[in-house]
């Protein structure tokens, strides 16, 4: 590596070290997936499925993509897995052009209410191939979604699918509501849990599958701890990839598997599978469970502590392992001006969108943080408030650029008490 790429490896891997991650979708990996995506799989082509590949080389490779399926089956409770997708976007890219036709619907979660740009974002790719018609909160202040409406709206458009999911909300969806919509439609029930997956995994959080769903997607390097890539979980019949099936719900682990490759991705990247596979063995020893759970408890005793002291929450609380601030109604602050004052002293977070938001998506009012990664890294409910405090000092003492550098270094000293995951 030349000198000026090894100085920003060591740069980050500073900046990694020295401050708290408070973005939710991140996370810190081990130092074994670390080893696997740095490893020689890189190397390899393996265009096709284990045991259906197109070019030589593959006894190796074909063991490597049978475990990670294998141990994602056996982690969420599906009857298929293709561990193939680059990512999480591509995941949902696929199931879309799995199963519908041009001009199908899919109904999602608002936009601005917590769902994900791969939910038909009018500047996505899908927005312009395929309808999409919203569900959202019914109370702002609880954050309960509402089910009566997407009953009817659901009746009236008739939906292909319907998705669950999302990147921005703190509370739980009911699957069972879910479910008797979809059902009562004929809609595919697809959840996007690329947030939550690891909390499901961990069974910190219900599994999708358990209320009838039909297709999980998510990602792998969120809350799940594995290398960046995506997922897609199926139950129904496996078939044969290389013929092509009707289009029903008992052919959608074949109809998906044809779409990830080769209607829509080349070569899987083998290095990656092979971290997929260790991340996922890990998912399964019994201290992933205690973590799962921890990122809960942590959410919510940070949730406290940020109320405690002025913040105001949106839907006053959380669920899960996210938190949204309306730092505009908190301190008059905007998100994008608290996640810059924040990034001075250390914390890490990023500025969001939050229901009705009077500001425009690249300066609005909302701040998002999450756990998992300080969990990851060995946090607990007791130091939330230590997080609280210094989140709170600095959005106050904003203007003083002493009390800033102050709070700097005290974050740098306690986040350098915890070692990197990968450091052991
Ligand atoms: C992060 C996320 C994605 C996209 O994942 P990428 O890996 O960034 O492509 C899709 N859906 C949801 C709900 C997400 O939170």
């Amino acid at each position: 590596m030349n000198k000026t790429l090894k100085e920003l490896l060591e740069a980050e891997e500073k900046r990694q070290r020295q401050g708290l991650e408070l973005i939710p979708s991140e996370n810190y990996v081990s130092r074994d997936v670390l080893d696997a995506l740095g490893s020689i799989y890189t190397n390899k082509y393996s265009e096709g499925y284990p045991g259906k590949r197109y070019y030589g080389g593959q006894e190796n490779t074909d063991k490597v993509e049978q475990l990670a399926i294998d141990r994602a089956k056996q982690l969420f409770g599906a009857d298929h897995a293709n561990v193939q997708p680059h990512s999480g976007a591509p995941a949902n890219i696929a199931v879309y052009q799995a199963w519908l036709e041009p001009g199908d619907c899919v109904m999602a979660m608002q936009l601005d209410q917590g769902g994900h740009l791969t939910h038909g974002h009018p500047v996505t790719s899908s927005a312009k191939l395929y309808k999409f018609v919203r569900y959202g909160i019914k109370d702002i202040e609880t954050g309960e979604i509402d089910y009566d409406a997407m009953r009817e709206v659901a009746k009236k458009e008739k939906p292909k699918i319907l998705l669950a999911g999302f990147s921005g909300y703190p509370r739980a969806l009911d699957y069972e509501k879910f479910a008797s919509i979809g059902n009562e439609v004929g809609a595919v029930l697809m959840a996007d849990m690329a947030h939550i997956a690891g909390l499901i995994a961990g069974k910190a959080l219900p599994n999708p599958f358990d209320f009838g769903f039909h297709i999980i997607t998510t990602t792998t390097h969120k809350t799940l701890r594995g290398p960046r890539g995506g997922m897609i979980l199926t139950r129904g019949t496996v078939g044969n990839p290389l013929k092509a099936p009707d289009k029903t719900v008992e052919n959608l682990p074949t109809l998906i598997d044809r779409e990830v490759f080769p209607g829509f991705q080349g070569g899987p990247h083998m290095n990656n599978v092979l971290a997929k596979a260790v991340a996922f063995g890990e998912a399964q020893q019994p201290e992933f469970q205690t973590y799962a759970k921890q990122v809960l408890k942590n959410a919510k005793r940070l949730a406290d502590e940020l109320m405690n002291r002025g913040f105001k929450l949106v839907t006053n609380g959380t669920d899960n392992h996210l938190i949204q601030i309306d730092m505009m109604k908190s301190f008059e602050v905007t998100g994008r001006e608290a996640q810059d004052i924040l990034d001075e002293i250390g914390l890490t977070a990023n500025c969001n969108s939050i229901p009705n938001d009077p500001l425009p998506p690249f300066r609005p009012s909302g701040l998002r943080l999450g756990t998992p990664a300080i969990t990851s890294r060995g946090l607990n409910e007791d130091d939330m408030a230590l997080v609280a405090e210094w989140m709170n000092a600095a959005i106050v003492g904003r203007n003083k650029p002493d009390q800033l550098k102050k709070l700097k270094a005290i974050v740098s000293e306690f986040a350098s008490k915890y070692p990197l995951p990968s450091d052991k």
